[in-house]
């Protein structure tokens, strides 16, 4: 069994190989970055984003250290995200008319896909067909779900990138497990299907006007009433909570395990996408080790005590290097396992998966990533 670091090896055989790799997720990452941007950035920043994008390719494929470089990409996603909108977090407190450059956000997807649809009903019975509009995010979550899956939420995701990065500061846990191992981890499914049919109900985004923290001040729902507000408030500060201090104190992604509904969202839909990450049961000692390592509770001790990989893996990689026999992986079912040589190389698992979730999490990322560039440089030069 071979894993990710056996493939392209660090040193100088793999160099060249390596560079291919950073080059092949390079170019279409630009391509993507160009095109978003429409040339209003100068194209110093798409250009700087995606050469970000692209070396955390090839530092991947060269080292092996796939969750490392996955994490400093994925934390450099989240930190633009937020100099460009603001600092909205910290900042729609004290000043709501921020809130203007809150982004049109994925997750509002998930917890009122029903009204969209209602929509589009409505839309096909009037022939009044600008109501397209709200599918277009859908479709576009549609293919971004059949080409990585689960993964989105730990190589693209803005929020996913907060948490994960939180997470990963504290050396070790102040608080080992807020919550016993896998307890309420169906929580986020429970309140999907809730939102769901509240959101219908009153056709409205009830995930972004009671809970999402970005929407802490200019989104509510009855401004008037101090009540509505008291309560509005309180469910944003508990989940700003279990996205900010959560991961600070377990080395957890609370936020994404616990409160995220479009994570459970992707947990079932996912299974569209064929990456995986797989268990070798015969090298497997059955440690916990990798249980331990998982941020997302996504790891259940199954049969004869060796691990299960559940639907809420969203192939980050932490557990990885964290097992002590080299008994996990990326996989596609049915694909086989043995080294292959020349450019059976570049099709492993292994490789695909990076290179679908590099691109995928750049040309998101150019949304926003080089609009934050450019803001900065403002600043600096200011
Ligand atoms: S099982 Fe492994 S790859 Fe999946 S979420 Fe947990 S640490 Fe990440
Ligand atoms: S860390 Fe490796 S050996 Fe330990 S339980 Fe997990 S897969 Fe098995």
């Amino acid at each position: 069994m071979r894993n990710f670091a056996k493939i392209m090896p660090a040193g100088g055989r793999g160099f060249s190989g390596s560079l291919l790799f950073g080059a092949a997720v390079f170019v279409p990452v630009l391509l993507a970055a160009r095109a978003i941007s429409g040339g209003e950035l100068s194209l110093v920043y798409p250009f700087a984003w995606s050469l970000f994008t692209g070396l955390t390719a090839f530092f991947i494929a060269y080292t092996g250290r796939v969750s490392f470089y996955r994490r400093i990409f994925f934390a450099g996603l989240a930190l633009s995200f937020l100099v460009h909108f603001k600092s909205a977090l910290l900042s729609a407190a004290f000043v709501p008319s921020c809130m203007k450059d809150a982004p049109f956000c994925h997750i509002a997807i998930a917890p009122s896909f029903f009204n969209y649809l209602y929509q589009q009903y409505l839309a096909l019975m009037s022939g009044d067909w600008k109501l397209w509009g709200p599918l277009t995010l859908a479709f576009l979550w549609l293919f971004f779900t059949l080409v990585i899956g689960r993964a989105w939420c730990s190589w693209a995701c803005f929020y996913g990138g907060i948490d994960d990065s939180l997470s990963a500061l504290p050396r070790k846990a102040l608080i080992r497990s807020i919550l016993p191992a896998g307890a309420f981890r169906d929580f986020p499914a429970a309140l999907l299907i809730f939102l769901l049919l509240v959101s219908l109900a009153y056709m409205l985004p009830v995930y972004c006007l009671w809970l999402c923290p970005l929407k802490m001040t200019a989104a509510f729902l009855e401004p008037d009433d101090a009540s509505i507000r008291r309560v509005q408030l309180g469910l944003m500060l508990f989940a700003l909570a279990m996205l900010l201090a959560g991961p600070l104190l377990t080395r957890k992604r609370t936020f994404c395990s616990f409160l995220c509904p479009f994570g459970a969202w992707q947990a079932f839909w996912g299974r569209l996408n064929p990456f995986r990450i797989s268990v070798e049961k015969a090298a497997c000692s059955g440690c916990s080790a990798c249980a331990e390592a998982c941020p997302m509770y996504a790891i259940r001790t199954g049969e004869g005590g060796k691990p299960e990989i559940t639907a809420y893996c969203n192939l980050c990689g932490e557990c990885l290097p964290a097992c002590p026999t080299k008994a996990l992986r990326y996989s596609v079912p049915g694909a086989v396992a043995e080294e292959s040589a020349g450019v059976l190389r570049f099709l492993s698992p292994e490789k695909c998966f990076v290179f679908s979730a590099l691109v995928t999490g750049g040309a998101f990322g150019a949304l926003f990533a080089p609009a934050a560039l450019r803001d900065l440089a403002h600043i600096i030069t200011r």
